[in-house]
């Protein structure tokens, strides 16, 4: 990383944290016994990357989904319109459980429980927050969790990104 031409340039979150960088890399010069693999085969690297990052969501995933479920589930409200969007997402989330478990969370489903969790997790924060009503306005234990909640849907590879791997390498549909 202190090679001559390598520009880390650290991007600042809403959360106010600076998690990650764009890294930049300008005719850096490197040893043979640098490689990671053959000639050529870092886009294979930089895929099987990204694809465990995602795949996260299998048995280590399926224990903290499990939590947040149980936790969602314990959220009281007295407005019925909210308290029907809590039960959808407890379904979404049990769906989510069910593929997991049937799955094992091996690599071709990492991109679509990538998309459910991360797109589950927003979907909570929002509706947690709105639970709480004036007081979802607090700073307070809470506001940093709810501020990182869309990173989520972007970090790994964004929501959209997924619909396409799913689309293309899953299901086979055209471009
Ligand atoms: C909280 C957080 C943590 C992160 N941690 C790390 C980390 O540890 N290490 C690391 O290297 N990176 C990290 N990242 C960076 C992350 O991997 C990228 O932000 C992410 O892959 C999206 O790439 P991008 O920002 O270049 O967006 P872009 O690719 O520029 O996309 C911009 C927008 O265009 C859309 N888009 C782009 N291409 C297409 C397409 N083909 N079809 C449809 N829509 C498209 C995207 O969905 C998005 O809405 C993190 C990001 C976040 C938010």
């Amino acid at each position: 990383m202190h090679a001559p031409g390598v520009d880390v340039r650290p991007l600042k979150q809403m959360t106010g944290d600076e998690e990650f960088c764009e890294v930049f890399l300008d005719d850096v010069p490197m040893p043979t016994d640098a490689m990671l693999g053959p000639e050529y085969g870092g886009w294979l690297v930089a895929m099987q990357v990204l694809q465990d990052e995602r795949g996260s969501s299998g048995t280590a995933g399926l224990i903290s989904l499990e939590r947040r479920l149980a936790h969602l589930a314990s959220l009281k409200g007295d407005d019925r319109v909210l308290g029907d969007e809590l039960v959808r997402l407890l379904v979404r989330g049990h769906a989510l459980k069910t593929m997991l478990m049937r799955s094992g969370g091996g690599p071709a489903l990492s991109s679509a429980a990538k998309l459910m969790r991360t797109e589950l997790e927003f979907d909570a924060e929002i509706l947690e927050n709105k639970l709480r009503d004036a007081n979802g306005l607090l700073l307070d234990e809470r506001t940093e969790r709810f501020l990182y909640a869309p990173g989520m849907k972007i970090a790994g590879g964004s929501s959209e990104i997924q619909r396409n791997i799913i689309a293309e390498r899953i299901l086979g549909l055209p471009r």
